[in-house]
This record gives C-alpha cells, structure tokens and sequence, in this order.
C-alpha cells in the first residue's frame, strides 16, 4: 500500500479533556517556539507532496484552537499535489467557523462525540457542550463539509449504553458515524479493561437494528470497516485498531506538532523534521529524507512496535 495520506497534529491544546485521550494532571504543554509554525506546515506538505502525498488531514490536540487555522487550510487547500484536506475536530468550535473553513477550502470533517446524552458527554470530556457539538455537525452537513464522519470511542461502563443512539444518528443524518477501538497510550488514561472490541459494539447495533450490510464509502480508503443499517440516509464504520492488525493496508503517515515524523502511531522511532527546517536543509535534502521515511513506513507493525506509550494530543489522533 502506497503512503498517500500526512496526517498533522497542529497543536497540542485541547478544549476538552476526554479520560482516554487527556486526564485531568495532563496539564504540561509544549512550548511555542517548539511547536511548527504555519510557514513550516505549508513547507513540510508542499514537499511531501512532491513525494507522491495527495490527502492531508489536521487534527490535534484541537485544531479550531489553533491561531490562524484557516489561513493554514487555505495554503494547503492550494498547495500542487494536494487533493484532499480535511479536518478531525471535536466540533466544539465548528458551528461558527465551518463558513469560513468550507470557503478557504477545507473539503470535509471528521467530528468526535462519544455521547448524545449531556450527563455522559460531561463524564467524558469534562465540559458540558455538548450542543455546541450537534450544532457543529448540523453546520457541517448545512455547508457541505460533507460527506461528514462521526468518530467515537466506546469504553466499557463510560458509554457503552451510547452505542445504539451514536448508531441511529446514521439513519437519521448523512453521516457515516465510526465506532473506534479503545486504544491505551500511556499509563494515567483509562484503563485498558475499558476497551470494547469491534465485534460486541457491531453486536449491539445488530441486536437493535438488524444485520448490517457491506458499504463501500467513496472517501477515505483508510482501515476503517463500512457497513450500512437498512434504510439509512448515512453509514456505519469501524476502526477496529487494536481488535484487528491493518498495518499491511494502512496508508499513512503522521507529522507532530513539534515536527515529528512518525510513520506510525506506534512507531518508536520518529525522525525530527523540525531540526531540518531550521537548520536551513534545502528541499532537496529534506525531500531526500522523506522520500527514505516513507520507504521504511512499512517495516512498522503494532506488532513489532516498541512504542510504550505516546501522547494522541501532541502526535495527532
Ligand atoms: N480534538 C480533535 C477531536 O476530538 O476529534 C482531534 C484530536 S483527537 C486526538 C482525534 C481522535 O482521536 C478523536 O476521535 C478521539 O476520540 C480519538 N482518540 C483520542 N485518544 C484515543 C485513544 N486513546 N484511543 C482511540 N481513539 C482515541
């Protein structure tokens, strides 16, 4: 599988603090001067692109908390080679800035909720906003970042009894929600009991909606399974991470927000592209190196991973 997709974590800030992903002592931020500026965003992607990337995705931390964000998706919706842009958010933010996304030439977003219910949503992320949420996908599909996905995580005992109304969101709304593995990172986020394989949350929905049916989505070509609910005007997806190994199809790569290129998420070894830029390496060399990384992405596996934990704010989940 050929490694068409950078995926950028451009901040590691986040307006939430959801328990598997940023618990509470998780205060520590990078510094500003570590973290990539705008110009060297627009950089690294302008030279990846000339190594055969075309899809780009930012995510974060929370990317709408970045300073300047549009100004960024405008240069990368323009820059040669790249033909997708696209966004992960937690939609706090959206409904007042996805106007101004969609005209800079942001494509399409992915919006994470792993609950529709205000009590579990708050247990969750700490915050009550969760109709700043809704009203983000409602804008979303009304200014056609479209198709939008819905991602959540299920965790045992936290919002497991979510499972069937994040479903029936697909039947209502044009939207493909994606159910993803738990996937523990470090040792203060939840617990890895917590986690609910593919195979009973696809059991749940099947118990209340009937079988599922085999969906092919026209965008993305990631891991993710796809399947449809009888007469549904969207989609059901699974990430099944940690359930299934798809390394071989995986087709990404992932740039931290202080300049980290990893060729996986579970990937020990990251090579430090921020100290190229600022050493004043030409395209050329730095092309030279990507083109290397790229090569070597599939010698990775989470099997043969010795990651042993990483932060999904500051490498971009
Ligand atoms: N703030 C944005 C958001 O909430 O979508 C973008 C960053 S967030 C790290 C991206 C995605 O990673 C979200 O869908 C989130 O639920 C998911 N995520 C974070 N930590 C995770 C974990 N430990 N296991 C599985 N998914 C995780």
């Amino acid at each position: 599988m050929s490694v068409k997709c950078l995926r950028i974590s451009v901040t590691d800030r986040c307006n939430l603090r959801c328990v598997y992903c940023r618990p509470l002592h998780d205060c520590a931020f990078i510094k500003d001067k570590e973290i990539l500026s705008l110009d060297e965003i627009h950089r690294v992607v302008r030279l990846f692109a000339d190594c055969g990337i075309d899809r780009v995705r930012l995510t974060g931390g929370e990317p709408l908390l970045r300073k300047n964000v549009t100004s960024l998706v405008e240069k990368l919706a323009a820059t040669k080679g790249i033909r997708e842009l696209t966004l992960t958010t937690n939609g706090v933010l959206l409904k007042q800035m996805a106007d101004e996304l969609k005209a800079a030439g942001l494509n399409r977003v992915n919006i994470s909720i792993d609950s529709l219910e205000a009590n579990s949503y708050r247990q969750i992320t700490g915050y009550d906003c969760l109709s700043n949420v809704v009203g983000g996908i409602q804008k979303a599909i009304d200014v056609g970042l479209q198709p939008v996905k819905i991602n959540a995580v299920i965790l045992r005992g936290i919002n497991h009894s979510q499972v069937v109304s994040l479903a029936r969101m697909s039947i209502d709304l044009p939207v493909t929600v994606r159910f993803i593995e738990y996937c523990p990172t470090n040792k203060d986020t939840q617990p890895a009991e917590d986690y609910m394989p593919y195979g009973e949350i696809r059991r749940i929905i099947e118990g209340e909606f009937g079988a599922l049916f085999d969906a092919t989505i026209g965008h993305g070509n990631g891991p993710a399974l796809y399947f449809k609910i009888k007469n549904s005007a969207g989609a059901i997806g699974f990430i099944a991470g940690r359930s299934t190994i798809f390394c071989e199809t995986c087709n990404r790569i992932r740039l931290s927000c202080d300049g980290k290129i990893k060729p996986c998420l579970y990937s020990a070894q990251d090579y430090d592209i921020r100290q190229l830029i600022r050493e004043g390496t030409s395209d050329e060399q730095i092309k030279s190196h990507m083109i290397k990384i790229i090569a070597q992405k599939h010698t990775f596996t989470r099997l043969n991973s010795s990651a042993k934990e990483f932060s999904m704010r500051k490498v971009g989940g």
